[in-house]
């Protein structure tokens, strides 16, 4: 489950004389899947004569993007909605879209509350049906309603989903409930939207999915993920590739070796743990052990030696005792992973675990949690500084994607964030950079002279 970290998407402003009737805006909170899914739908927007908001009141057309992951994702949700009812008052003519992980068959929750601001519900993913609820969108005869990706500018990097939803049952997750079970797109279809997007300028795909090592096997003839990478890596245009969220149960030798022998196949991986207890692993029916695991990253890291590891954990899950928050805590020291998502466990309804918190006998305490949490992040912070420091006076390359504040911002191999100052224009471009400056978030260098 990647679905750990939250962000703000608001739509990217624009200066053309497109009227308010004509003008949407999207707001995203979530995980990757929901921020690819905000970009499908910008693209189908503007495909279909929508031009972007900076603003909601500026906008006849507001979608706000939910997410389940975590009670905060909700609440911020709900507060976004507070702010919606003034302009609704306002502008009375505007139509509001709920759409996401919130609004899923069995989230009763959702219609329970009085949401009179919001005019239609639309479930995850679902970027057509949100696009039919546009109540300007010009169509023309010749051309799909309905494009695949045909922004003019995409990002450098572009995620693109290849699979919805997901078939585990893992205890403390919703996405299964909302999201529905797994599908996975065609590989000449996704291999087609990732030519015409790199065609349009992308130099960077991530391929998305719940469990992203799982794709293909609903499909006729049950492709890989391995296919897959291999059928779009040459693709002209194209500098690199990854892929987002492994399951330590579905990752192949086959997959390992596929990224090692490919060169634009980035170094990356993030695998998610979510606890180092073999007792809790069972508890959240995650499908593997530690032993498992350990033994994944033994052979992941022989393959490939210089792999940047990201993981999830979740603290404060039902059941969690000290000491089994001690073999989390001794699993991460020992594998030493590039990046660690911590959440502290929060409860989502209609989950086994929800369940689980209601007895207080496994319930954790709501302040003994944010414990576990802290002294993880601080040994995440530990980490993440030491192996950051290995980098002081490397060349490494750099693929920018976008400039702020004088700096150009880009990403190495290993998908560390890395800053470095020049006057010229290195947006999409690869950069050779000498690190000069390291902490736990970020390196910074100069660019070398090729
Ligand atoms: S059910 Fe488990 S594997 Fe599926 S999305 Fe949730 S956490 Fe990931």
């Amino acid at each position: 489950m990647q679905e750990l970290l939250l962000f703000d998407t608001p739509t990217r402003p624009d200066r053309d004389a497109t009227p308010r009737s004509r003008r949407y805006y999207v707001w995203t909170v979530g995980c990757q899947m929901n921020i690819s899914d905000s970009e499908r739908l910008e693209a189908a927007l503007q495909g279909v004569g929508y031009s972007p908001a900076a603003r909601p009141e500026q906008a006849s057309f507001i979608v706000l993007n939910s997410c389940s992951v975590r009670a905060s994702a909700e609440e911020r949700m709900f507060g976004k909605l507070g702010e919606i009812v003034g302009l609704k008052r306002a502008y009375p003519d505007t139509c509001v879209v709920l759409w996401g992980c919130m609004v899923g068959p069995d989230n009763r929750s959702i219609f329970e509350r009085q949401l009179p601001m919001v005019d239609h519900f639309v479930s995850p993913s679902a970027v057509d049906a949100v696009v039919a609820l546009a109540p300007n969108a010009v169509y023309t005869l010749d051309e799909p309603a309905l494009p695949v990706r045909d922004q003019e500018h995409p990002p450098v990097s572009v995620h693109v989903p290849i699979q919805y939803g997901c078939n585990m049952s893992c205890s403390y997750c919703v996405i299964p409930q909302r999201r529905g079970r797994e599908r996975s797109r065609p590989l000449e279809e996704i291999a087609d939207e990732v030519r015409r997007i790199v065609a349009r300028g992308a130099r960077e795909i991530v391929l998305l999915g719940q469990i992203v090592d799982s794709w293909g096997h609903d499909l006729p003839g049950r492709p890989q993920l391995a296919d897959l990478i291999t059928a779009v890596h040459d693709t002209p245009g194209l500098l690199r590739l990854r892929f987002l969220t492994s399951h330590p149960a579905w990752m192949t030798d086959r997959l390992i070796e596929t990224v090692a022998r490919l060169p634009r196949c980035m170094p990356e991986v993030n695998l998610p743990i979510q606890s180092g207890s073999d007792t809790l692993l069972t508890t959240m029916r995650r499908g593997y052990s530690t032993a498992r695991y350990r033994d994944l990253i033994v052979r992941i890291r022989a393959a490939i030696p210089h792999i940047a590891l990201t993981t999830d954990v979740i603290v404060g899950h039902p059941g969690e005792t000290v000491e089994d928050f001690a073999q989390t805590m001794a699993l991460c020291a020992e594998i030493r992973f590039d990046k660690i998502h911590i959440a502290a466990f929060s409860a989502r309804p209609g989950t086994i675990a929800a369940e689980q918190e209601l007895d207080p006998i496994l319930a954790v305490p709501e302040a003994e949690k944010q414990e576990r949490r802290l002294a993880m992040e601080q040994l995440h912070e530990q980490i993440a500084t030491e192996r950051n420091a290995a980098h002081l006076g490397e060349i490494v390359e750099v693929l920018v994607e976008s400039e702020s504040r004088g700096k150009w911002r880009g990403r190495s191999p290993g998908n560390k964030l890395v800053f470095f100052a020049h006057p010229d224009d290195w947006a999409g471009r690869l950069a050779r950079v000498r690190i000069t400056q390291t902490s736990p978030w970020s390196l910074q260098g100069i660019v070398q002279r090729t």
